[in-house]
């Protein structure tokens, strides 16, 4: 359930009317409901009442400030990828005892920050990162609780660019060989080893694959605790899919989720954290858009609007289905067929193909559906068309929480080497 419903006719952000929205900050512009996040951190911790996991929000799937701000009030931990989603994730109030850092490519830099934030656990991918997590930590007279990211080599069948668990991708260490990673971490004096973690795509429509993941871990960690390892706690990742489109195979709800985590945790006495993105902000957010022209082709229409796949570049990178609604609340009748584009200068900046959906004319408004998650964070200015602003609505209020970059800010990130400059003498 998503707070983005018509009223009148006219569809609304929680109460708040979207032509108001565009009219004050213009489009295109990412819309997020406040209710929306709240309710699905809310629905995904009571999956989990009984085993009270840590939920680190996947920083990467929406990282602005007021969105990490309101789940952090929630209680939400963060899992971060980078020295930016570090800061930000700091700067939030998310304190370093309820941060997780992942990623396949960690420096000594950012081993550094995290290390002196106190973050609880280092997701390594790599006897490489393993070694330089310990030098760092010996530097700086430290102690790194390390958690290692298993490959349980199983196929989340979802789509291969968002697929992270089978041999033959770069993230973990193979599941076979983790217990020797394990060993090695009993050997450096500045690291100790405190969980296993797996993630193994995103976007899963399917129990199975997870159930099969963590079947793998939790005996890992039965056989590294017989061996004398302190195992506290282990992470499950995140993945679990929603639902884009209308007709699309439903995903696991969260209560079923978690009623296979605690069936498969059987006795187990360990801590978990799960690192849910999509699932809390995706269908907590839409890309508000104007329609530009219509244009009849030979054998069909196109709908070019003014969001394009700079500013929302699923549907060009992973093929991904996106809702499309007008914002005037269309009557029953004579709908079209046509195609949603922007105006870049590539063929792939198509929204959607053959799309039924209301007559559209010059000026009228769009929705683009469950943008809330890798929509705003994987924006470019590509055919330099600046980042887009994006909004919070609470209620019946709302504020800008980015602002939409000008060309002069754009422009400024450029300089001419002296060679090329006017007033060089
Ligand atoms: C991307 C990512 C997540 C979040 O994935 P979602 O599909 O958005 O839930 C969690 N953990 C790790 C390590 C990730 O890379």
């Amino acid at each position: 359930m998503d707070h983005f419903q018509y009223k009148d006719g006219v569809m609304h952000a929680e109460d708040v009317a979207l032509p108001r929205i565009a009219d004050e900050v213009g489009t295109p512009v990412y819309v997020y409901s406040t209710a929306t996040l709240k309710r699905h951190f809310r629905v995904f911790r009571e999956a989990f009442a009984r085993i009270n996991p840590l939920i680190c929000f996947a920083v990467k799937a929406n990282s602005n400030q007021a969105v990490l701000t309101t789940l952090a009030r929630e209680g939400a931990g963060a899992d971060v990828v980078s020295l930016g989603e570090l800061m930000r994730a700091l700067k939030a109030g998310i304190p370093g005892e309820r941060i997780v850092f992942s990623g396949v490519g960690k420096t000594d830099e950012e081993m550094e920050v995290a290390l002196n934030a106190n973050i609880k656990q280092f997701s390594v991918e790599s006897e490489a990162e393993l070694e330089a997590l310990n030098s760092v930590a010996a530097r700086l007279g430290k102690i790194a609780p390390v958690s290692i990211r298993v490959n349980p080599d199983v196929d989340a069948m979802t789509h291969a660019k968002i697929s992270t668990g089978k041999s033959e991708n770069k993230f973990g260490i193979a599941w076979q060989k983790a217990d020797a990673v394990y060993a090695r971490i009993g050997e450096l004096a500045n690291v100790k080893a405190v969980a296993v973690n797996v993630h193994i795509g995103s976007q899963l429509t399917k129990l199975e694959p997870f159930k099969e993941a963590f079947i793998r871990v939790i005996a890992l960690v039965r056989d590294l605790r017989a061996k004398g390892h302190d195992i506290t706690h282990i992470d499950l990742g995140g993945g679990l899919g929603i639902p884009y489109a209308p007709d699309a195979e439903v995903p696991p709800a969260p209560s079923a989720y978690g009623e296979m985590i605690q069936e498969v945790m059987g006795d187990i006495d360990c801590d978990i954290i799960l690192e849910p993105g999509r699932l809390i902000a995706g269908n907590a957010g839409i890309l508000l858009s104007k329609t530009i022209y219509e244009k009849r082709g030979e054998n069909r229409t196109f709908y070019i609007i003014d969001a394009a796949m700079n500013d929302l570049t699923r549907p060009a990178m992973y093929d991904a289905y996106h809702a499309i609604a007008p914002v005037n609340e269309p009557q029953a009748n004579d709908p079209v067929v046509a195609d949603f584009v922007g105006p870049v200068c590539e063929s792939s900046d198509v929204f959607a193909k053959d799309r039924k959906t209301a007559p559209l004319k010059r000026d009228d408004l769009v929705v683009i559906k469950s943008a809330g998650a890798y929509g705003a964070v994987m924006a470019s200015t590509y055919n330099s068309r600046p980042l887009v602003p994006e909004v919070l609505v609470d209620g019946d209020r709302f504020a800008v929480i980015r602002k939409r970059q000008s060309l002069e800010d754009l422009l400024a990130l450029d300089a001419l080497p002296s060679w090329l400059s006017d007033d060089e003498d």
